[in-house]
């Protein structure tokens, strides 16, 4: 639902004395427990065999290898277009395994909770994305924390194309997104239409909270968005979730009742002549806005902020409801 900036890890920053990018350190992690398990030319023929166009035909295997860790996010829908399960008869059994042990790296070998040496100090991969990263909110729902928790990982990294129907992806960066237990419990293994990390799919496909008022005093939380991205919701059960925030919308509604164009204007009189003295201080709309529900309403950056999306949607729908 939210769109997370990957710039940080490519961006090149001192890692204790060592200028690099996380890319690379992930990679160079990856390589080091992979080199001795997978066979890279093997994987190379898999790639060429079955991935039209997706690697250059002068690469030797590591260049494939890193190539398919680092894919960017544009790039991982190409290699998701056929699954496992669909060609692993047709294969060479030195094929099979080398797709095996790729997703046994993630799997068997847990290579994301193996630690990462910065320097003097470690750090768990995992750990270390989510930092890096600089998410603390569930992009997937916005609403629950995925803080790490001192040296312990909090979030859950999801395979946003699942690594049993194409584990050639098991453990490549921008197929990992940290969400939280629920929201990856409930996707398990079924693949989402639009990828927290590509921008303009976000942008194209905005999940909108509105609501709709059922009986006198009870609202319900409506979400729209576009047929692409409804399949996502569904399968995460959005709605569901966002359902006990219904009384969020009363709250917000009653405040806005509370708060009526006469109250507002009560209150810029009694503050401009705050004591008997005449004061300059006048506050706008916006400014009162603030107060009743909240910096959030005008924070651009949402990405960690829970239910940031929501507060912002909801605002704009009362607001329209006003007649000044
Ligand atoms: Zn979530």
């Amino acid at each position: 639902m939210i769109y997370i900036d990957t710039e940080p890890y490519r961006k090149k920053k001192n890692y204790f004395g060592n200028r690099t990018t996380v890319e690379e350190l992930y990679f160079e992690r990856i390589l080091d427990k992979s080199k001795n398990l997978l066979d890279l030319a093997e994987l190379k023929v898999f790639i060429e065999k079955n991935i039209p166009n997706g690697i250059g035909s002068n690469w030797n295997g590591e260049a494939v290898f890193k190539y398919l860790i680092l894919l960017p996010p544009e790039e991982l829908a190409k290699f998701a277009k056929i699954k496992y399960t669909e060609i692993c008869n047709d294969l060479k059994s030195s094929q099979s395994e080398v797709v095996d042990d790729l997703k046994k790296v993630y799997t068997d070998y847990s290579i994301l909770s193996k630690s990462i040496v910065l320097g003097k100090s470690e750090i768990n991969i995992n750990q270390f994305l989510v930092r890096e990263l600089g998410i603390t909110v569930c992009p997937y729902c916005n609403r629950n924390y995925i803080n790490n928790r001192g040296d312990r990982f909090a979030a859950q990294m999801d395979h946003f194309y699942s690594k049993d129907e194409f584990p050639w992806l098991a453990v490549s960066l921008y197929n990992l997104i940290p969400s939280c237990g629920a929201c990856n419990h409930i996707k398990g293994t079924k693949d989402f239409n639009v990828h927290p990390f590509i921008k303009s799919d976000v942008e194209k496909n905005e999940v909108k909270f509105s609501y709709q008022q059922t009986t006198s005093d009870d609202v319900k939380v409506i979400i729209s968005t576009t047929k692409v991205r409804k399949g996502d919701i569904g399968t995460i059960k959005l709605e569901e979730a966002y359902s006990i925030h219904n009384l969020d919308v009363r709250n917000m509604l009653l405040r806005e009742e509370k708060y009526s164009k006469k109250y507002r204007e009560e209150l810029r009189q009694l503050l401009q002549t705050d004591g008997g003295i005449e004061s300059q201080l006048s506050l706008t709309d916006d400014e009162i806005d603030r107060m009743i529900y909240g910096d959030v309403i005008f924070e651009e950056d949402i990405k960690n902020v829970s239910l940031g999306k929501f507060r912002k949607d909801i605002y704009q729908e009362i607001k329209k409801l006003r007649d000044y």
